[in-house]
């Protein structure tokens, strides 16, 4: 639960920020957040308003958070709360956005949930990457603009994972397979190009609902531009949407040949990135998605 003396400092700066007295409201914790503390701040007479509280230090994470938001609300058929603000205050940071009551992805949504993924991946930028580096979960993902698409991937998603899992102790024998993947993938596969589009970023099932209406609603983005098969492959690693959100996607954008093999080179990312963040229980999805890629690509 909320430490009293941060709640009090949420509700005014709550208040002045929507001119609304908050003061009297209180903090219900509201979802399961892997790595924030989320809370539902709720009275009678007023909206309820979702607020990711963390520690002072932890501004940057929800302004990219916020501004990530912002440009996947671009995105006229998907649904994505609004943000208030974000602020460091004296004891914790806060990002508000408006609270939906959000719902889990029937099977009757799916059909429509694909599309609408497919219109978000039709949303095409100047090249790959982002004006801003932002964050996917609580580690560092950088940006910047690349026109080669591999470059791009290895050295600005594969190298900074690479280099963070040698600092959390990854064993040598792994980091060189990491080391010859990452020299494999400019000329192996430097003949896919695809188009540099709107990605979520960090599209696990647990980051993608439905609003009370029914319409697909996506927050806690890692917003990047880059290939619209990394959403894909990421949507389908801790439990996916039903065949139908697949049929429906690819009635707008059809599979491309070779996306098994980028599948698992989409997928290495996330799971170097949890064993980063989360420990040794990724290590065998690291070891098992390398060993398939080297095999197929050497
Ligand atoms: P974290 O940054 O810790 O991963 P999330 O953004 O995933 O946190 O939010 C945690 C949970 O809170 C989500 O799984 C979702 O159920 C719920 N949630 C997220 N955004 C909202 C919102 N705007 N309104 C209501 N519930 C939300």
């Amino acid at each position: 639960m909320l430490d009293t003396r941060i709640l009090n400092e949420l509700l005014d700066w709550l208040s002045d920020l929507l001119g609304t007295d908050y003061r009297t409201a209180q903090a219900r914790p509201s979802g399961a957040g892997c790595i924030n503390e989320t809370y539902e701040i709720y009275s009678q007479q007023l909206d309820s308003v979702f607020v990711k509280v963390g520690p002072v230090g932890q501004l940057d994470m929800y302004e990219k958070e916020a501004l990530g938001l912002q440009l996947l609300d671009q995105c006229p058929a998907i649904r994505v709360p609004a943000v208030l603000g974000a602020a460091r205050l004296q004891h914790c940071s806060v990002l508000a956005m408006e609270f939906i009551a959000l719902a889990a992805i029937k099977a009757r949504h799916e059909a429509r949930f694909g599309e609408a993924l497919a219109q978000l991946h039709s949303m095409q930028g100047k090249a790959y990457g982002l004006e801003h580096n932002n964050y996917i979960g609580r580690s560092h993902q950088i940006n910047g603009w690349h026109t080669d698409w591999w470059v791009f991937y290895a050295e600005r998603r594969l190298l900074p994972q690479r280099k963070l899992a040698q600092a959390k102790g990854m064993r040598r024998a792994l980091l060189q397979d990491l080391d010859r993947l990452l020299g494999l993938l400019p000329h192996t596969l430097g003949w896919y190009q695809p188009p540099a589009v709107l990605l979520h970023g960090d599209l696990w099932s647990g980051n993608m609902a439905v609003d009370p209406s029914g319409t697909p609603t996506l927050f806690d983005p890692a917003v990047y531009y880059g290939d619209a098969e990394t959403d894909l492959a990421m949507s389908r690693m801790f439990g996916a949407p039903g065949a139908a959100f697949y049929e429906a996607y690819h009635t707008v954008l059809p599979l491309r040949d070779g996306h098994s093999l980028r599948r698992n080179l989409y997928d290495l990312y996330h799971w170097l990135n949890h064993f980063n963040l989360f420990g040794v229980g990724y290590l065998g999805q690291v070891e098992h998605t390398l060993a398939a890629l080297l095999r197929e690509l050497s």
